[in-house]
């Protein structure tokens, strides 16, 4: 194969799902698989990951699509619905609804149906994103139990910078414990950086996303030192191999100039698969399985490498961008961006190829 592949390894899922029940051991996991799963495949992800305790989703239609794709699996709409009909269908494919803004109250007050939601009410602790500010939160936790179609409440919040352990995240846990603790509602606060280092938002409910998919949400660590497993891994293949003199440049605009005579290989992905156009020179790929650096602007299908300390490296070798033994994490620096973003990007033209066990 001379194109890109996705290759998605569902035991690697599966493991790194047990990973976050070792270190919430107490918590339900609700696995966030919203943006076609991290670029996983939203569905073969839901489908791996038929242990978790429920599945998180930003928008309404990833939920109807679980749902006739036969997912029976609990499903939170991280956002919510907007308006009578939003709130029909979600009755409907049977989801429990966040609430996060007095709109969504007044819909839920006038709701007819029959159908009673599950609500996770959200308090705004500092993030400033969506939530009930705490001065708001009482009156709209007053106003849900009034609600004859909500059958249960939980409480939720979302923090800002759990990647770090300072005191940004103490002072939102603060606000959200102060406030909902004495309500003797189930609590959700944790992303997955918060499941890795801050063991008191563990509470009821977990809601890791990224390492799930095996890759680190804090810098400096490893998913590895997590015992996590990249799910993804991007590889394509050498398609030519150019010999070039000292002084020569490679590709469009020649940002790369060979300063001793060089090898440059050119392997099948570029920026039409989702590998980001800004990455710079020097970023590492795997090729055959050793690094070497990026080597010139990266085009739309084509990426250039510097294998020339890699003699024996030739066209059809594998390479891999990342994923198995080359972390998304070291590559997105070089493109000034996250390992979230990198997997969420990968176009719709790389086919998704699902190993299982
Ligand atoms: C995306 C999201 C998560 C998961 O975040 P990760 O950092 O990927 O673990 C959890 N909760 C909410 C509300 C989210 O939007």
């Amino acid at each position: 194969m001379s194109f890109p592949v996705a290759t998605v390894d569902a035991s690697a899922l599966r493991n790194n799902l047990a990973v976050v029940r070792r270190l919430a051991p107490r918590s339900r996991v609700i696995a966030v698989v919203k943006a076609n799963g991290y670029g996983h495949g939203m569905i073969r992800v839901a489908r791996a990951l038929a242990d978790a305790d429920g599945l998180g989703v930003a928008r309404l239609a990833d939920a109807i699509a679980l749902r006739e794709a036969g997912v029976i699996q609990r499903i939170l709409l991280l956002e919510g619905v907007f308006g009578v009909e939003q709130f029909a269908l979600a009755a409907k494919e049977q989801c429990e609804i966040v609430v996060h803004s007095p709109q969504q109250l007044d819909v839920l007050e006038q709701f007819a149906g029959s159908h009673r939601f599950v609500v996770w009410l959200k308090l705004n602790s500092g993030m400033n994103r969506l939530g009930f500010r705490v001065e708001e939160f009482t009156a709209a936790h007053a106003r849900l139990r009034r609600c004859s179609s909500v059958s249960q409440i939980r409480v939720m919040t979302h923090l800002s910078s759990s990647e770090d352990r300072g005191q940004v995240t103490a002072t939102q846990l603060k606000i959200f414990d102060d406030l909902v603790a004495p309500l003797g509602l189930e609590r959700s606060a944790a992303n997955s950086a918060a499941v890795i280092g801050w063991p008191e938002a563990h509470q009821d409910w977990v809601r890791p996303g990224l390492m799930l998919y095996g890759m680190s949400p804090v810098p400096n660590r490893s998913a590895a030192d997590f015992g996590l497993q990249p799910a993804m891994t991007l590889s394509t293949q050498l398609i030519a191999i150019q010999n070039i003199g000292v002084g020569e440049s490679v590709g469009y605009n020649g940002i790369w100039r060979a300063e001793r005579p060089s090898r440059i290989g050119i392997a099948a992905i570029g920026y039409g698969d989702g590998f980001p156009r800004g990455t710079r020179n020097g970023a590492p790929v795997l090729v055959g399985g050793k690094e070497a650096p990026l080597a010139g602007r990266v085009s739309m299908d084509m990426i250039s490498i510097d294998v020339t300390d890699l003699p024996q490296a030739k066209a059809g070798d594998e390479v891999v961008v990342w994923g198995e033994g080359l972390p998304a994490e070291r590559l997105a620096p070089y493109a000034d961006t996250t390992c979230y973003e990198l997997v969420c990007r990968v176009t719709s033209r790389v086919p998704l190829l699902w190993k299982e066990a």
